[in-house]
């Protein structure tokens, strides 16, 4: 027991519990526990602020960025005003509103000679370097409006050179989405700007986001929080830079790709030695060397927050021990000649004996977190009694940008469970239990009675615990969704919990989560459906799209074969729909189709963003069909639509067949 137990026990009594609609303030418990965080960080510690600072030539005029007519802007650093107050008010984790204020530093930095970033105008980073005649850029921010920002506000200060070359550090849209704000499609097709990728870049870039994108995408509102208001009881950070930005996003393939694990270029009068680092942060990603400026950039392998190995929107785990070891490769092969390392999110550090300390403890909080969960799952642990006992060493502990503000050692030691057991954690007990809406009714039925549970759980609200008491709320909602005071209490629990984290994924997934216990869905997912990215989808990865999309009640005892010819790309297909699969196969096509069907990729593209029909490319000649064309409007009729809202903290009211 501690100090901080007794006294949330005694500030309990004095706090009535009463369920409000709109955010509550701090509970007495959460404002003791943020306190507590606050007296146990190095929090007059400034340095990570002059560095944030350092070399600012000028902010972001306004601190609003435009978005197409009608829309919203793009980006607004306004909203952001309140941040700018010393102390965090209660409703934020003290460690977390320092982040946040960190990360509103904004505007053009000048880092070395020749070398500039554009900071804070996106989540990401555009860095600039000065060749002899014209710029080498990395990385676009997420959107068009925000790159053309950046650029522009680099120009007001810095002569107009034109860009020369435009480098992918990896395959996330916040590092090439603003890419056609920067560069022309001409351009980059001519070779006149050269665009250089990591290997894998164009598959990753957009594989990541198809077969699953619909659950992602509504999951991603959980851990960027975007449908909250941005506030002291809203969303006011994401870790690695204030928020997503808005606008129009773009991909343009690269015409140059670094195939080895270190290769070198000479662009432009500047050497760059890139090293790749495949399946750390992305699947597909490089940091890079300036041997002239003694300048290294990690990409986002390494910034000022614990990153994710399982990110909450949902995708395949990373691996934590390759990550630290690249990471451990760049400090021993750059370290002794580096003045300073950037990266694609948050400042920079200085100083070859900061940069060496910053390096190894990035290099180490993976490896701890990797080491030390597979040490515990060794002992038969399981992932939360894992993550519960994981604490980082003082060493670590006490480094901001090893402090979870993005990922969190709690759901990364879950992640390293995930990597190499799964989600069985062999206790048979748990291999087939009731789905979770049956579980809940019985779970509250054998508790007495949601009216007895609700009773005993507002009493664990009023001593503090959250944590259970969210959890139990969420029983009796999923037993009832229509309990409106079960749903307030889950609510003002989640609210609690999201006040204190330290993590701005978790405070925006729990501060979500009680909006939608309060008002239910009120924000609209959005799409991902974009010309760019399509045209990069391969025709194999668009049809295994279609084939998670095959409503099985409606296929149940079809057969169907339809062959495909791509006429530009000369690609064949043979698709056959059987036993409620749809499987294809590359380069054949069958003797014995229903129906065979000619077109441009351009055609497919068209029809697949549903700009086009079928039947209106049949009448002006661009789709052929010959067969049975009855068994292609056959096929089609049994795929479902996604909705991209779907219910989250509630049972899912769409009749899923
Ligand atoms: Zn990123």
């Amino acid at each position: 027991m501690n100090c901080r137990s007794a006294c949330l026990a005694v500030l309990a009594l004095l706090a009535p519990y009463a369920a409000t609609a709109q955010p509550n303030d701090a509970e007495p418990a959460t404002r003791a526990a943020n306190e507590t965080v606050a007296r146990s960080l190095p929090l007059a510690d400034r340095a990570d602020f002059e560095d944030a600072q350092r070399g600012l030539i000028a902010p972001l005029p306004g601190g609003v960025i435009a978005g197409a007519a009608g829309a919203p802007p793009a980006w607004n650093l306004k909203l952001y005003d309140f941040l700018k107050g010393d102390a965090a008010p209660p409703t934020v984790n003290p460690s977390l509103w320092r982040q946040a204020q960190l990360n509103l530093a904004n505007g053009l930095f000048k880092v070395a000679d020749r070398v500039y970033q554009v900071r804070g105008l996106d989540i990401a980073n555009i860095t600039i370097v000065e060749g002899d005649t014209g710029l080498i850029l990395t990385d676009t921010t997420l959107s068009v409006p925000t790159a053309q920002a950046a650029l522009e506000l680099y120009y007001l200060h810095r002569p107009k050179k034109p860009v020369v070359a435009l480098i992918y550090t990896h395959s996330h849209i916040d590092h090439f989405g603003g890419a056609r704000g920067l560069i022309s499609d001409a351009d980059a097709a001519s070779g006149k700007v050269k665009v250089i990728a990591p290997s894998g870049f164009m598959e990753h870039a957009v594989a990541e986001n198809v077969i699953a994108g619909n659950a992602m995408s509504r999951r991603a509102q959980f851990q960027f929080g975007a449908p909250l208001p941005v506030g002291a009881r809203g969303q006011v950070d994401a870790g690695l830079g204030k928020a997503l930005a808005l606008g129009a996003v773009s991909l343009i393939p690269p015409n140059d790709t670094i195939q080895q694990s270190y290769e070198t270029r000479s662009i432009d009068g500047v050497e760059i030695e890139f090293h790749l680092v495949p399946g750390s942060e992305a699947p597909s990603e490089m940091i890079s060397y300036y041997p002239q400026f003694k300048v290294l950039n990690m990409a986002e392998d390494t910034t000022h927050t614990l990153h994710n190995l399982y990110t909450l929107r949902g995708a395949a785990v990373r691996d934590g021990r390759l990550w630290s070891k690249y990471i451990g490769e760049a400090l021993d092969r750059y370290g002794d000649r580096t003045d300073v390392v950037i990266a694609q999110h948050n400042w920079p550090v200085w100083g070859r004996d900061r940069v060496a300390g910053y390096l190894r403890k990035q290099r180490d909080v993976y490896k701890f977190i990797h080491d030390q969960s597979v040490r515990l799952m060794n002992y038969g642990l399981t992932p939360t009694e894992i993550a519960e006992r994981l604490t980082l060493p003082a060493s670590l502990a006490n480094e901001f940008a090893a402090r979870g503000y993005y990922g969190s050692v709690s759901h990364n030691a879950k992640a390293v469970y995930q990597f190499y057991l799964g989600w069985y954690d062999a206790n048979p007990a748990d291999l087939n239990p009731l789905p979770r809406v049956e579980q809940a009714r019985k779970e509250i039925d054998y508790m007495g009675g949601a009216d007895a549970v609700l009773a005993r759980a507002r009493e664990d609200y009023k001593a503090g615990q959250y944590r259970w008491v969210a959890s139990v709320a969420s029983k009796l909602v999923f037993a009832d969704p229509a309990n409106k005071a079960a749903r307030a209490l889950g609510a003002d629990a989640l609210e609690q919990l999201g006040y204190q984290a330290e993590a701005s994924t978790w405070r925006n997934a729990y501060l979500l989560g009680a909006q939608e216990l309060r008002s239910g869905l009120t924000a609209t997912a959005l799409t991902t459906a974009n010309p760019d990215l399509l045209k990069a989808v391969s025709v194999d990865l668009a049809f295994d799209f279609l084939a998670v999309r095959l409503n099985p009640a409606k296929a149940e005892g079809k057969r169907i074969v339809v062959n495909w010819t791509f006429s530009d790309t000369k690609e064949t297909y043979t698709m056959t729909l059987e036993n409620s699969a749809l499987s294809h196969i590359a380069g054949k096509l069958a003797s014995d189709a229903d129906v065979s069907v000619t077109l441009s990729r351009p055609t497919f593209d068209a029809i697949s963003l549903k700009q086009r029909s079928f039947l209106g490319a049949i009448a002006t000649g661009d789709l052929w069909v010959t067969g049975n064309p009855l068994k292609l409007r056959e096929l089609f009729g049994m795929f479902d639509e996604f909705s991209p809202n779907f219910e989250v903290i509630e049972p899912v009211k769409a009749k899923v067949e």
